[in-house]
């Protein structure tokens, strides 16, 4: 930490320069460097000898730890080839039985091609051969990678942005850049954190970070239980829209991104940083969301355009490394096991004055879908946590006990020739469910496989965990890419294509399990299979997730016999006459235990203070008395609240 009146580097005149030219002077005059700029967190070097790119890795190493600095190294664009001759090189060059995609995607903005091989190893050749000449022939950086068994169509809607709004997002990247790395005179610093929503409730996740220079949003999301989609945005007035540095995604849930494309619609042309799984999940869920809400004839608080908008000023991070988002603050993401790409938020703020994780949907233990959340950091002073599950009776059973639940359930549908509903969101849990049933038809063969329809967003989802299979657990990366054998493309998941076919897959005489968002019974084609299936008491409902207060699957789980469907035909009733079963153990959140331990044991210290949020009144209260007992100093603000932490 800095005393007061102390000087910093960053608060002589010309600091951002200083640093610019510090970097050039560590490249060879060889790389024939033709500029060096900030872009978002980064400082990227162009330089016309591309054979540099081959030194890349060891001198970017070596310039980042001598300046704390994430430094990229990439072609001018002077020397890139046109694509379409580029293009003719890469087959050229790259042997047909690696099986490389027809199209290879040109990034102008990075300078990259991304190949897709069947089999990369030979496309990338001995000691990376064919790639080096790759790069020296066309001027291209390529990046070689395994073809996923399907292709995602969001990911490839995401990806054309950076083609079509290339000269904007180049022009935008620089922006933020000179932002982040702007003169300032570091005073002495106050670090506060508003509440905007998820105070002693689960939804509308957003806390709002202040300190005298800068001003960053963690999550934006929509509240889920009630009318009110807003969190407390009245203190995000335009003026605070303008301020904001930074927006922080932790996650592809609606009550954490769902708003974001709101603060676009109202003017905000800032970053927003999160994962790269993160980025297409969001456009995914997002997208659908006003899809489906048009569809049933409601406003929506933004349209199409302004995801769109979200999309292009997206910044893409990586777990586990440190980028500066503003000039006093350092941001790294951490693997949260909460659902593809989700992000644990580590915040170092002015100097290490202040050290904050915000911890809000994780799990701390494995999953048969992500490795659990780390809580190993540099130095946490204050963590806010997730109490979704902190009621001391929040155990979640052993994974083997709710699998033989589940098994059982299976076991009765197989003889009742009866089917299961199984409500879910379309991101984390569903993916979680099929690994879970692949295991048990094909690993463990504890029964007969039959057959599981995927209903909704689901299918997309899946494809966007293949396209990122880096981000899944280490056992289901290992299975996919040196086993071959993909547990998502197991024969016995069949998509359902379209509305038309919900009745007669409904109605079959077979046995079935049927996975269908959404995931609290709010919307989505899960409402049509209820339509044909309620009433028929041989069907079973089965909850695998929390059921939030106010919404029908709370009704449904709670007991209620005859529930009310809005849709845009108009209010019917619909008799609940099937079995209703709930099975815990498969969430994707923490119980009363583990979130105990994840602070317990953190390491290389445990937090002073921990602010509970995202959880149910009794929940969080339960939590904190348990933690208080520990020597925590336990904080549970409402929403609005704001906490000085120095
Ligand atoms: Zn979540
Ligand atoms: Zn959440």
């Amino acid at each position: 930490m800095t005393e007061e009146g102390a000087l910093t580097a960053k608060e002589i005149i010309g600091y951002s320069e200083r640093l610019l030219n510090a970097v050039k002077s560590e490249l060879p005059p060889q790389a024939q460097v033709s500029d060096v700029r900030f872009e978002g967190p980064f400082i990227v070097v162009y330089c016309k000898n591309p054979e540099i790119l081959i030194y890349y890795d060891e001198l970017v190493k070596n310039i980042a730890r001598k300046y704390k600095l994430r430094v990229i190294i990439r072609t001018d664009e002077s020397v890139r080839k046109p694509e379409i001759e580029a293009e003719e090189v890469i087959y050229k060059i790259i042997p047909s039985d690696a099986g490389i995609s027809l199209k290879p995607f040109f990034n102008p903005l990075t300078g990259q091609v991304f190949i897709k091989a069947k089999k990369p190893g030979l496309a990338i050749g001995k000691d990376g051969s064919l790639r080096k000449r790759i790069l020296l022939e066309t001027g291209w950086e390529p990046v070689i990678k395994r073809l996923p068994p399907v292709n995602s169509s969001i990911v490839d809607y995401v990806q054309e942005f950076d083609r079509i709004y290339y000269s904007y997002i180049s022009k935008f990247l620089q922006k933020v850049g000179e932002r982040i790395y702007r003169t300032y005179v570091l005073k002495k610093n106050k670090v506060r954190v508003t509440v905007l929503g998820s105070g002693l409730e689960v939804g509308g996740n957003a806390f709002l970070i202040e300190t005298k220079e800068s001003k960053v949003l963690i999550d934006a999301g929509m509240r889920l239980s009630s009318e009110e989609f807003f969190p407390y945005f009245d203190f995000l007035d335009s003026t605070l829209i303008d301020d904001l540095d930074a927006v922080v995604v932790t996650h592809a849930h609606l009550d954490h991104v769902g708003l974001v494309p709101y603060l676009y619609k109202y003017g905000y042309r800032g970053p927003v940083y999160c994962t790269e799984p993160t980025r297409y999940l969001s456009v995914l869920i997002l997208r659908d969301y006003v899809k489906t809400a048009v569809s049933q004839g409601l406003l929506t608080p933004y349209s199409m355009s302004d995801i769109d908008e979200f999309i292009k000023h997206c910044i893409t991070l990586d777990y586990d490394k440190v980028y500066d988002i503003a000039p006093d603050m350092r941001l790294t993401l951490y693997n949260a096991g909460h659902i593809l790409g989700s992000a644990l938020v580590h915040l170092h703020i002015a100097e290490g004055i202040h050290n904050i994780v915000f911890a809000s949907d994780f799990r701390f233990s494995n999953t048969r879908l992500l490795d659990a959340a780390t809580n190993v950091f540099p130095r946490v002073e204050t963590i806010f946590m997730e109490a979704t599950y902190g009621g001391e009776k929040d155990i979640h059973p052993p994974r083997h006990v709710a699998e033989n639940q589940l098994v059982g359930l299976i076991k009765h549908a197989i003889r009742n020739r009866s089917k299961i509903l199984i409500p879910s969101f379309a991101v984390g849990r569903a993916q979680e469910l099929m690994i879970t049933l692949w295991h048990i038809f094909v690993e463990l063969k504890l029964v007969e496989p039959i057959d599981v329809y995927i209903a909704g967003m689901i299918s997309e989802a899946t494809n966007v965990h293949l396209a990122c299979p880096s981000f899944l657990s280490r056992r289901i990366q290992h299975m996919i890419l040196s086993k071959d054998s993909n547990p998502f493309l197991a024969e016995f998941f069949i998509p359902v294509d379209s509305p038309e076919s919900i009745p007669e897959i409904a109605n079959r005489p077979q046995p079935a399990i049927i996975i269908s968002t959404n995931g609290m019974i709010q919307g989505g084609p899960i409402l049509d299979f209820l339509r044909y299936m309620s009433e028929d008491p041989n069907n079973m409902l089965v909850f695998v997730s929390y059921q939030a207060p106010g919404t029908l699957g709370r009704q449904i789980q709670r007991g209620a016999q005859i529930v009310r469907l809005v849709s845009a035909e108009g209010t019917r009733e619909l008799h609940i006459k099937m079995a209703v079963h709930s099975i815990k153990g498969f969430s994707g959140h923490s119980d009363h235990s583990e979130l105990i331990k994840f602070v317990s044991e953190m390491q290389p210290n445990k937090p002073k203070r921990v602010v509970l949020i995202h959880g149910d009144p009794p929940k969080i209260y339960e939590l904190a008395k348990k933690l208080s007992t520990l020597k925590f100093e336990v904080l549970t603000p409402g929403n609005g609240d704001a906490i000085s932490l120095v």
